[in-house]
């Protein structure tokens, strides 16, 4: 089937592409489509695309709504019709039996429609909330499928500041309030309008005066929704903001419960936990003071209308002005129109939460993506990556706050460069600018002579297998946190990976070997187990550049030798940077560079290192000894 592609072009100028097919529809939202946020339309680009159902839902919302403005109708024309007949009846002396056999059989008339209409208006009603609640989740799941998708973009320094616990409860609970508006609240507005204007239009046609006058506490409703909607906004947003800080606490103690626990922290914990709920219920408690004083008000400013246009109605029927059948009619028509005016209070409520909701969610959708490389993905196919890396006078800070200065060194392809230091002297700092999580300035690091910045992303992130001193695995088997999506691995490569990684021996023991499942869903690996499963995920991507950051620092020194010698293996004409605190880890590089304060403090091969006499001496014979008094004891 050949999908149909709708573009829409904001008032931004941006374009929203939604291609749509009879199944399933897809939609790509570059960036942001919020940039310009309409206070007014908040949802609108998101129900854009269900136009059509939308249009389905209404015509469906306006045929019951004139049936149900008809009834009234009939009711009038009933009665009028009765009293008519006994009117006649009466002058013309006619017999009673035969003007109530007349009427009955107009009644019945009139009760047959109506059963009729009845029947019709089920069937609209459940047209009508068929298409529109259907659009609301269709509008959900476009919402969270874009706030998603853009989190994906955003770059690491934004998961750095933004705490995980607000940014699931925008993803949930926000959403969700914005779904129920979308379901509920948003059919009871169309219902309302329109049960409103057909009731005003037809209250017109029987007593216009009567009907104008029934507008009167128009502007004072206006005038009190405008005062405190803005109140219960913010309100709301307040409210949000103090479930996400609860949602982040809660997250951090689950995650962290083994601190908890070993630190005594549980009481501490609890209480901090049961302040923040307090807050939240304060917030609450707040915003329930404005509407159970605007919901009443509502009902109070439409009760004291009603009375006086009743009053007022009955003296027209007294006088004559309006028939009885007219005066019934106007009282129902009166009653429907003034449900719209009392269920101004709960849309009210509820658009304000929608809208406090979708600003947090637009929050997030403003940020801006990481920006990919001009030359476009496209460009990258094919570029293969020699692993030439040169530092060149590469200063980098941290918030104003200089953590690598004046760094020179360059790596041959093939070569290994290890890096050692005290805690704290920039090495990680150092690895992490390679594959771009934090960047470099302009011309301080090349790759095969190109300055980083110029290389496409995809061309980076492909030719670097990075070990992060912590790892994270998946809930999933084995097998896939190897692959983690790699196309075209065979299962002869994830077997060599994990030997590569001396991984195997430990899977014998695990109850389905590589099919295990490890982290939170099953089985907890030892922190040796975890590194060298990320180990064996970095190999696997035959990388031209390997970076073990610390990767091996849980791995007793036996198994780490064996795990080298197998790199050495795999990495022959492969770049590799190895950080590690263990001179018996780094021994063997072609380079090893001594960083102090973030400059490189020396540079050589082990042995020219150890002539020196200096600090990379002193860590050596320091180890050495260490290791002689433990073979001592
Ligand atoms: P090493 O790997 O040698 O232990 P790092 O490169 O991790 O050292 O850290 C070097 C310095 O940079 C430290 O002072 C550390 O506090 C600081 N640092 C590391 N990461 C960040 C960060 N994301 N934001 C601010 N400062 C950081």
């Amino acid at each position: 089937m050949i999908p149909r592609v709708d573009i829409y072009i904001l008032q931004t100028g941006r374009i929203v592409v939604a291609v749509n097919s009879a199944k399933k529809s897809f939609r790509q939202y570059p960036g942001s489509p919020f940039i310009t946020f309409n206070p007014f339309k908040p949802f609108s680009i998101y129900l854009l695309p269900y136009r059509r159902r939308i249009v389905f839902g209404l015509l469906f919302l306006f045929g019951t709504q004139i049936i149900f403005t008809i009834i009234p109708l009939l009711l009038k024309w009933g009665i009028d019709a009765a009293k008519t007949g006994l009117d006649s009846a009466q002058e013309s002396g006619e017999s009673m039996d035969t003007v109530f056999d007349g009427i009955s059989d107009s009644l019945v008339f009139y009760a047959l429609v109506l059963a009729g209409l009845a029947i019709v208006h089920w069937a609209m009603s459940a047209g009508m909330r068929w298409h529109l609640m259907a659009v609301s989740r269709y509008v959900e799941r476009d919402i969270r499928f874009a706030y998603v998708q853009h989190l994906m973009t955003l770059p690491l320094a934004f998961f750095q500041r933004q705490r995980v616990g607000d940014l699931m409860a925008r993803a949930t609970s926000d959403l969700e309030t914005i779904q129920r508006f979308l379901s509920h609240a948003y059919r009871m507005t169309l219902t309302a309008g329109m049960m409103f204007f057909l009731s005003l239009i037809l209250m017109c046609t029987i007593d216009w005066q009567l009907a104008l006058l029934s507008l009167a506490p128009m502007p004072v409703m206006a005038l009190v929704t405008r005062f405190v909607s803005d109140r219960m906004r913010n309100g709301y947003r307040r409210i949000q903001e103090q479930f996400a800080t609860m949602v982040a606490r809660i997250q951090e103690n689950m995650s962290g419960i083994r601190v908890v626990k070993t630190f005594a922290r549980r009481s501490a914990e609890i209480e901090q936990f049961d302040q923040l709920n307090e807050e939240y219920i304060d917030r609450n408690r707040h915003l329930v003071h404005i509407s159970s004083l605007f919901h009443p008000f509502t009902f109070m400013v439409n009760g004291i209308s009603l009375t006086i246009i009743l009053w007022l109605g009955g003296l027209r029927v007294i006088d004559g002005t309006i028939t009885l059948g007219g005066f019934v009619a106007f009282n129902a028509f009166l009653i429907r129109m003034s449900r719209p005016i009392m269920l101004v209070g709960r849309i009210v409520d509820e658009y304000q939460r929608a809208v406090a909701s979708m600003t947090r969610i637009n929050a997030i959708l403003r940020e801006k993506p990481q920006r990919r490389h001009d030359a476009g993905e496209s460009d990258s196919e094919g570029t293969v990556l020699r692993g030439e890396i040169e530092f060149r006078k590469l200063n980098f800070a941290y918030n104003g706050q200089p953590v690598l200065q004046d760094i020179n060194i360059r790596v041959p392809a093939g070569g290994t460069l290890a890096l050692v230091g005290r805690v704290g002297s920039g090495k990680t700092t150092m690895a992490r600018l390679l594959p771009r999580l934090i960047h470099a300035g302009p011309g301080e690091l090349l790759i095969d002579g190109t300055p980083i910045e110029d290389i496409p992303f995809a061309v980076i992130r492909n030719a670097i297998g990075y070990v992060p001193q912590e790892t994270f695995l998946f809930s999933d088997t084995i097998e896939e946190n190897v692959v983690l999506g790699l196309a075209g691995t065979e299962l002869e490569d994830v077997v060599h990976a994990v030997d590569t990684a001396q991984l195997t021996s430990d899977l014998e023991v695990l109850p389905d070997r590589m099919q295990t499942i490890v982290g939170e869903r099953g089985v907890t690996l030892s922190g040796g187990q975890k590194q060298r499963t990320a180990l064996a995920r970095a190999v696997i991507r035959k990388p031209c550049i390997l970076i073990l950051d610390d990767a091996m620092a849980s791995v007793d020194t036996r198994t780490e030798e064996e795990i080298l010698k197998r790199l050495r293996h795999v990495m022959a004409d492969r770049t590799t940077i190895l950080i590690a605190h263990r001179i018996s880890t780094v021994k063997s590089a072609d380079n090893i560079a001594v960083l102090e304060n973030g400059r490189i403090a020396e540079q050589g091969t082990h042995d020219e290192l150890v002539a020196q006499n200096g600090i990379y001496a002193d860590m050596y014979y320091r180890q050495h000894l260490a290791e002689e008094l433990d073979e001592m004891e």
